[in-house]
């Protein structure tokens, strides 16, 4: 099959063609579709994370039918839709996973990261771990839900933190993939959203208001009014003080990126009055069970640019770049 792989951090993708994996026992193989981009990608081509599997295929946003199933799956059957997301194995046996956290599993093993991911025709995935995707996404539409949607979904609970209210009034501090889904489901919700993007990118801010934010602005802008939570996409420290004098007393400032400049030092009065700062960790499954019927219903709509599959270095450096409005996907 044809792949694009990392043979090592701080390196370009390359092509190459690899043997056909074959499922395992419990595992299912799929014929990808599409995959998409996401920031975590960028981390680990930047070699920003530590433990890559090395040569890797890169991708956790995976849709794709299944074409074969291994020993024990019962999950799934040959010519399903599945998708893959950024969770691909816990132990199961662990304190984390025992309490409904698997997401903090210290065995977990990620797609595209410790197993390879989606950038490839095909991919092995542990059945248990693949979701099915709702037939009326189309298959570009379905692959940003994945961990844009599913990660974003995850960060939104925990914007409500331990308030006794919603938190109803909500900054997203970069509008981009994620950002872009979870305002339609905060909106659902009968959150507002104020959207915050660097300075000057007008194209951001356009879609935030075509998306129905009530203010869109620069990060480093104040908004209107006091917020309830923040949700910080973009994975800059310098923003978490920015955030926290944004939001009222007991609201939460969630960091949702799995990596992130170094935060600068504020004053405590900016934390008292019980706020919170947070980070979101990876996904559980049942995060990804509840975000996906969540999204069928109300209905959220994706916005991608597509690339081909041997365009990878392309999506990935538009990514970067910041010129992609939504979410940048690999087609196979
Ligand atoms: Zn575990
Ligand atoms: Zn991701």
């Amino acid at each position: 099959m044809k792949a694009m792989i990392l043979p090592q951090p701080r390196t370009v993708l390359v092509p190459a063609v690899l043997p056909d994996p074959e499922p395992g026992p419990g595992q299912i193989l799929i014929g990808v579709h599409t995959c998409a981009v996401c920031r975590t990608d960028l981390h680990v081509i930047d070699g920003e994370l530590p433990h890559p599997k090395l040569p890797l295929v890169p991708g956790h946003e995976i849709i794709g039918t299944v074409l074969d199933t291994g020993p024990g799956v019962e999950r799934f059957r040959t010519g399903d839709r599945v998708g893959v997301p950024w969770l691909g194995w816990s132990c199961g046996e662990c304190v984390y996973c025992r309490s409904g956290r698997e997401n903090l599993c210290d065995r977990a093993r990620y797609t595209g990261y410790q197993i390879d991911g989606g950038y490839a025709e095909m991919t092995v995935a542990d059945a248990r771990y693949a979701f099915a995707i709702d037939p009326s996404y189309t298959d570009a539409e379905a692959a940003p839900l994945m961990c844009a949607g599913l990660i974003g979904y995850r960060a939104l609970r925990m914007a409500d933190g331990d308030a006794v209210t919603k938190a109803e009034r909500l900054g997203l501090y970069g509008f981009g993939a994620a950002a872009h889904i979870i305002i339609q489901v905060a909106r659902h919700q009968g959150r507002r959203v104020f959207a915050f993007t660097r300075t000057g990118d007008d194209a951001a801010q356009a879609l935030a208001r075509e998306l129905g934010a009530v203010w869109a602005g620069g990060s480093e802008e104040e908004p209107p009014e006091p917020l309830d939570a923040a949700i910080l996409f973009a994975p800059v420290g310098a923003l978490v003080p920015i955030a926290l004098r944004a939001v009222v007393k007991g609201g939460v400032v969630v960091c949702a990126g799995i990596h992130m400049s170094d935060i600068p030092s504020f004053p405590y009065e900016i934390l008292w009055g019980e706020r919170m700062v947070r980070s979101v960790a990876n996904l559980t499954r049942r995060d990804g069970e509840e975000f996906l019927a969540l999204a069928a219903r109300v209905p959220v709509r994706t916005r991608t640019t597509s690339f081909p599959l041997t365009q990878a270095n392309e999506a990935v450096d538009a990514l970067r770049r910041g010129i992609i409005s939504g979410a940048a996907v690999l087609t196979v």
